[in-house]
């Protein structure tokens, strides 16, 4: 049986690859021979057990991840970190840094604000977030804690291509909307976190790379922490102190097996670069009709955001689109205009198709 599926240009939960759903499907009813599905195992069984130590070999595998580092498997979402990163690492004395490139960064700026002192290392909110801060433009306190950062902005289409520098300071990253698109160095990061849907799996598991000697809260201090906001009952029962999200770290899994077969991160970075590279030169091409919304050397390769002469256009565009098999193209609420996600699974057909479309619809309406 064939399914009718379209070019999904959402930017999350996003495309995940047709490979990694067929097997999904058929281990519905039975995982291997096992006679139970996936969705009905018990997340003590030794079949999901295996699954969770693959899904960890894998990811440490594909992204490098050196030793001294855990990696963890969480719910809650991106924005759950938003408050375990400061209760956990913000300890008193210290100063949380942030580094705010778009709207996610701006939350999380907030939710650390709920537990302790914090400081703006850099803003390129007065231009629209259309750039990411050069590392000279990076102001961090003296007592802090670490450096937060988001290396792709979801919403605005932006993208850092440098790692950031942070003199020597630990850096947590938000890396949500761009996870596993291209080889990243953990060495220089002091904590890595990411909610599935945007580029690994579906809703439900945010994957967290910790590196050990970032947790220093003292016993007294842990015992305050709810338990589940505590990283330490990750690591000491195995990402299982209680029901993980056994679905989604299932699809995860599938997703780190796809990943290894394709080639590998800098594979997949290749791969990235090329979509992309066909709907910037869309917008380049066509003067003056379109407008991308980030600086060129910030552009991001998972999120392309533009806009036409008016808004009136862009509804036609994102409704004509539509109509083409194009879905998922009109812009987040709070910028408007039109964004074309294009995460690791969206096929190159996609980004050819959009391309062309693009090039016709201006010359119709330009
Ligand atoms: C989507 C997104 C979030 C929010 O993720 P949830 O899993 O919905 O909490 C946070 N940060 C970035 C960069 C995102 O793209």
């Amino acid at each position: 049986m064939t399914t009718h599926r379209i070019f999904n240009f959402s930017a999350g939960p996003a495309v995940l690859p047709e490979e990694v759903l067929v097997e999904a499907r058929d281990n519905l009813l039975s995982l291997g021979q096992s006679g139970i599905g996936i969705l009905e195992c018990s997340h003590r069984s030794k079949e999901f057990e295996a699954i969770l130590a693959e899904a960890e070999t894998n990811l440490r595998e594909l992204l490098g991840v050196p030793s001294g580092y855990r990696v963890l498997f969480l719910s809650g979402g991106a924005t759950m970190q938003f408050s375990m990163v400061p209760m956990n690492l913000l300890l008193p004395g210290t100063v949380g840094d942030y580094v705010l490139t778009g709207e996610w960064s701006k939350k999380a700026l907030i939710e650390a604000q709920r537990v302790g002192e914090t400081h703006v290392a850099a803003t390129t909110e007065p231009e629209q977030f259309r750039r990411i801060p050069r590392s000279d433009e990076l102001h961090c306190s003296e007592r802090s804690a670490y450096v937060h950062t988001t290396s792709n902005n979801t919403i605005w289409g932006t993208e850092w291509h440098h790692e950031p520098d942070a003199a020597g300071r630990p850096i947590v990253c938000d890396m949500s909307s761009d996870f596993l698109s291209r080889p990243v160095d953990v060495a220089r990061y002091g904590l890595i976190y990411a909610g599935a849907q945007k580029n690994a799996g579906p809703a439900g598991v945010t994957v967290v790379i910790v590196r050990d000697d970032m947790l220093r809260l003292d016993k007294a201090a842990q015992a305050k922490l709810p338990i589940m906001l505590n990283y330490r009952t990750y690591i000491e029962n195995k990402s299982m102190y209680n029901t993980p999200p056994v679905f989604p770290i299932y699809i995860v899994h599938l997703v780190a097996r796809w990943l290894r077969r394709f080639g590998g991160l800098a594979k997949m970075a290749e791969h990235n670069r090329a979509k992309a590279q066909l709907i910037y030169d869309a917008i380049d091409g066509v003067s003056g009709f379109y407008r991308g919304h980030a600086a060129r050397d910030s552009r991001s390769l998972m999120n392309i955001t533009f806009r036409l002469p008016t808004e009136a256009l862009e509804e036609q565009f994102a409704k004509e689109a539509k109509a083409a098999g194009m879905d998922g193209l009109k812009g987040h609420r709070s910028v408007g205009g039109i964004r074309a996600s294009v995460y690791n699974a969206f096929p190159i057909a996609g980004a050819q198709a959009l391309a062309h479309f693009m090039t016709d619809f201006a010359a119709r309406h330009g």
